[in-house]
């Protein structure tokens, strides 16, 4: 299995971002161990929604791992874990490089070396495949996005490396009151990013459709601009109706864009109300064949992994969760990782 869908600030353990701080120095608010675990133990009961969720968390986890030595250990652990709790076979992580230069005292280049060379070792000591995804911000001007898209094509991948395949992708993030995904004019710049990325070779991805905030008109608004190879989330095309339900399914089948699901977080942020709306995407989703693969989001801060994702959804489908046989071929097919969808076999040097 693979989880395309992850990030960074919301993957790594309480413990492990512990010791970085204890290591770092770094003055925080966070005065034991326990003082941090039970910040980042989060349940449904905390949040009124998605960006009281985006809003309360990233900033400290994102802290803690703004050094070079901090994001290159946070993504190790990350991938780690992920593969000793739910034997992944590979892992996209997305993070955004500019909120971990700790306001300019690190420079953008050793941050993102130091995650290259973190996910190298990680892929050679868990024979496990990891790529790198940039995310931009919603929330952020124009000229920081040029500048994530710019890093990103700077550190393009450089190949598969016994697993390691560098940056493989970029992504928009970040919350969707914003309104930028029905916003011709923003769109119309963000475009050009999206372009000069594509044409380095990176795939692109765009979190939209997550709740109604961006809605059925904003996925349909995004499907048409910025024509992306991958949705994160997307999980409004349930809510989709008549004429646009069928253009919006045409464009999701004959382009062949898979939707990055995770079912979970949704639920933990109140975009969903039970999983049973996301059981019922997966069956008009494979009605309308349109790809589709279950992913972890922030398997640390809710409290999940790849297979208990599977597992929690093969529930909730119940007769129909042999639609699920079908997740894992479509992440691997969609991956952004050339070795996952090649099937190339991981050997790494002794
Ligand atoms: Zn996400």
């Amino acid at each position: 299995m693979i989880d395309l869908h992850c990030h960074l600030g919301g993957a790594v353990p309480s413990s492990v971002l512990w010791e970085i701080l204890c290591d770092s120095g770094l003055q925080t608010e966070f005065r034991s161990f326990e003082n941090l675990h039970q910040f980042l133990t989060v349940t449904s009961k905390d949040f009124h929604d998605l960006d009281d969720f985006l809003g309360r968390y990233f900033h400290v986890t994102e802290l803690i791992q703004s050094s070079p030595h901090a994001a290159s250990t946070a993504v190790y652990h990350a991938v780690a874990k992920a593969y000793r709790r739910a034997e992944i076979k590979g892992m996209e992580i997305r993070y955004n490089p500019l909120k971990r230069v700790h306001g300019g005292h690190h420079t953008l280049g050793a941050i993102i070396m130091a995650t290259v060379q973190g996910m190298q070792r990680v892929s050679m000591h868990y024979h496990v495949n990891t790529g790198m995804i940039f995310s931009m911000g919603k929330e952020l001007s124009h000229a920081s996005n040029w500048t994530i898209v710019e890093a990103a094509v700077a550190f393009c991948s450089h190949g598969n490396l016994n697993g390691a395949h560098g940056v493989v992708g970029i992504d928009m993030a970040g919350p969707e009151s914003t309104g930028v995904d029905t916003d011709d004019e923003w769109l119309e710049e963000a475009s050009r990013m999206v372009e000069h990325a594509r044409a380095a070779g990176l795939g692109i991805t765009w979190h939209v459709g997550e709740t109604d905030a961006s809605g059925v008109d904003g996925m349909e608004k995004i499907m048409e601009v910025i024509k992306p190879d991958r949705i994160g989330h997307g999980i409004v095309l349930r809510k989709a109706e008549g004429k646009q339900r069928e253009r919006l399914c045409a464009m999701l089948r004959e382009r062949n864009v898979c939707l990055e699901i995770c079912p979970s977080v949704n639920k933990v942020t109140k975009s969903i109300d039970s999983f049973d709306e996301i059981a019922d995407l997966i069956r008009m989703v494979d009605q309308e064949n349109i790809p589709f693969c279950l992913n972890t989001d922030n398997p640390y801060l809710i409290h999940t992994n790849l297979s208990a994702e599977y597992d929690l959804m093969r529930k909730t489908l119940g007769a129909d969760a042999g639609l699920l046989d079908q997740g894992p071929g479509h992440a691997k097919r969609a991956s952004f990782m050339s070795g996952v969808r090649e099937g190339k076999p991981i050997n790494p040097i002794r």
